[in-house]
């Protein structure tokens, strides 16, 4: 018999979290400990918080992980944070290739995948962000366009414990908007199977998140879809109490 994927729920703050924020890390942890979750629960907060947020979260079982990295360990890169240093902060996931990154900073996916290799090799698990656009979609290319994505931004080895693929149809990030159960459960089939083809094993155990406003209302019913191994959550990882309601529905 194959053990159960152990579902992930991610929280990415994105740009967004001072000192003040670390209140609403101490209100999940009581959550959370009152009551264990059935899942992995990390958050992504700023590089600025990722310390003494662990501090905080780590008792509960809270993971943290970091929003991006670059694909060198060290050296003359202003502003930028390696997977390394990442990981001295405690964190153990780290997102790439989020479709913010890949649009605005005009991210490739030979890029992700350099990121993904860094996250690795410093003990990183990578959450490898793919989806199609509003566009792509409308003009039916959406399985085409996260299947290049998968090829090219999916690092040659993962290794025996897998990566996570969070699907993030970018038209449903931050608007409200969602695809329906359907389109959801085949994007993740075709996601499995293109895993499961390359990496075997491996690919097949692979968590592969859902991300686009997940939010208490709506994840019951996404979480509960074939192939869906948890959410990447963004807006409504940053309030305790949403946050909470999202994990207790795995
Ligand atoms: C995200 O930024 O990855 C995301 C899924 O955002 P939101 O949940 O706010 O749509």
């Amino acid at each position: 018999m194959t053990t159960p994927i152990t579902p992930l729920i991610a929280g990415n703050w994105k740009m967004n979290g001072t000192n003040a924020s670390l209140a609403e890390v101490r209100r999940l942890s009581e959550l959370l400990t009152a009551t264990p979750p059935r899942c992995t629960v990390v958050i992504c907060p700023p590089a600025t918080l990722l310390a003494p947020l662990n501090a905080i979260a780590a008792p509960s079982g809270i993971v943290i992980g970091g929003q991006d990295c670059h694909p060198m360990p060290s050296g003359a890169y202003t502003g930028d944070v390696s997977a390394q240093m990442l990981a001295d902060a405690g964190a153990q996931y780290v997102i790439v290739g989020h479709s913010e990154r890949r649009a605005r900073y005009g991210e490739t996916d030979d890029l992700v995948r350099g990121k993904a290799v860094a996250a690795m090799t410093a003990g990183l698990t990578p959450i490898i962000c793919v989806g199609e656009t509003e566009a792509e979609r409308r003009d039916g290319k959406a399985e085409e366009v996260v299947t290049r994505q998968l090829a090219n931004s999916v690092p040659e080895q993962i290794g025996q414990l897998g990566i996570v693929i969070a699907y993030e149809p970018v038209w449903a990030i931050g608007t409200g908007l969602t695809p329906t159960s359907d389109d959801i459960g085949q994007m993740h089939g075709t996601i499995r199977r293109l895993l499961t083809e390359r990496y075997g094993e491996a690919g097949a155990r692979s968590r592969i998140l859902y991300g686009g406003s997940m939010k208490p209302a709506n994840a019951r019913e996404i979480l509960d879809i074939e192939n869906v191994n948890g959410g990447l959550v963004g807006g409504a990882s940053l309030l305790a109490n949403d946050f909470h309601a999202i994990i207790s529905a795995v």
